[in-house]
């Protein structure tokens, strides 16, 4: 069995496939081709798409799209029960479709598949997932004159306070929360968290006014793939003012930042070792 095509890089919400595989204790059926974005089972930042997947006349609701992975033996692990990250030798790498209240009779491997995500919700997702980057990149461009010591850098070329300290985040629809370690070991690396806590609501608005900069000057947004399955490596690409930025991504974007009416952040930090940053993104009318 080959890896599991995907569409969904370049926006797409519809498509055609054979199923591959009826899972009927899991709930989960596997087809060939999928336009359906996947939750991932190791950095679950999005949601895996929802809609619905039509064979032989039935209608089946699909409420989540996530990983799988098929072992040697044959195998079928799905979602958190995968024992290995994402793209591990030895494992067949594929999109399992959710099935809300069980996979009807009749539905057998080898039936032609005709699948459609709810592209409202997609595109609530991928507007989210856009802003949740661009508010990191303006994060790190707020927080950059607060490190001591020279450290790696984000592709703006500022100190990469993302890549430090970010220890968890969650996409939702036109927004995100991501979360922020700041302990021993940031300080350590040289960031002044005193001097980042007596100066919270300056770098807040020093961050909105960067976003709405970027949205001013607009651009297009893309995801670049360097092959058609679920495990060849996918890059978030968006033009800003500065150039060109890209990054590692597994997720659906926005094409261009003229979808947005706004993004602005909130920053918490009630709890003086964790930062919470949350991204409202408004869609252009
Ligand atoms: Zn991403």
């Amino acid at each position: 069995m080959q890896p599991t095509l995907v569409s969904f890089p370049d926006g797409s919400v519809t498509g055609e496939g054979e199923v591959l595989i009826v899972d009927r204790d899991a709930s989960v059926i596997v087809v060939d081709a999928t336009p359906f974005h996947p939750v991932d089972h190791t950095w679950p930042d999005q949601p895996g798409d929802s809609g619905e997947i039509r064979v032989d006349g039935m209608r089946l609701e699909v409420s989540e799209a996530v990983m799988a992975a098929l072992s040697h033996e044959g195998e079928l692990a799905v979602g958190g029960d995968i024992p290995v990250k994402r793209g591990a030798e030895g494992w067949t790498w594929l999109v399992a479709h959710r099935i809300d209240g069980g996979i009807p009779a009749g539905v057998e491997a080898g039936a032609p598949a005709v699948l459609a995500v709810d592209a409202e919700r997609r595109a609530a997702l991928s507007r989210g997932h856009t802003a949740c980057h661009l508010a990191s990149l303006a994060l790190d461009a707020a927080l950059a004159d607060l490190w001591r010591k020279e450290t790696g850098v984000d592709p703006l070329g500022n100190p990469d306070f993302e890549g430090r300290a970010n220890q968890s985040s969650r996409i939702h629809a036109d927004g995100s929360v991501d979360e922020y370690r700041i302990g021993k070991s940031l300080r350590r690396a040289g960031f002044d968290s005193e001097g980042f806590s007596a100066s919270l609501a300056e770098r807040e608005a020093r961050i909105n006014q960067q976003l709405a900069e970027w949205l001013a000057a607009g651009g297009a947004s893309r995801v670049e793939v360097e092959g058609p399955s679920i495990v060849d490596r996918r890059t978030w690409r968006c033009r800003l003012p500065g150039g060109e930025v890209g990054f590692p991504c597994g997720g659906t974007h926005v094409h261009d930042l003229a979808r947005f009416a706004s993004i602005t952040v909130s920053l918490d930090l009630s709890d003086p070792q964790l930062l919470v940053m949350t991204t409202t993104a408004a869609p252009a009318g």
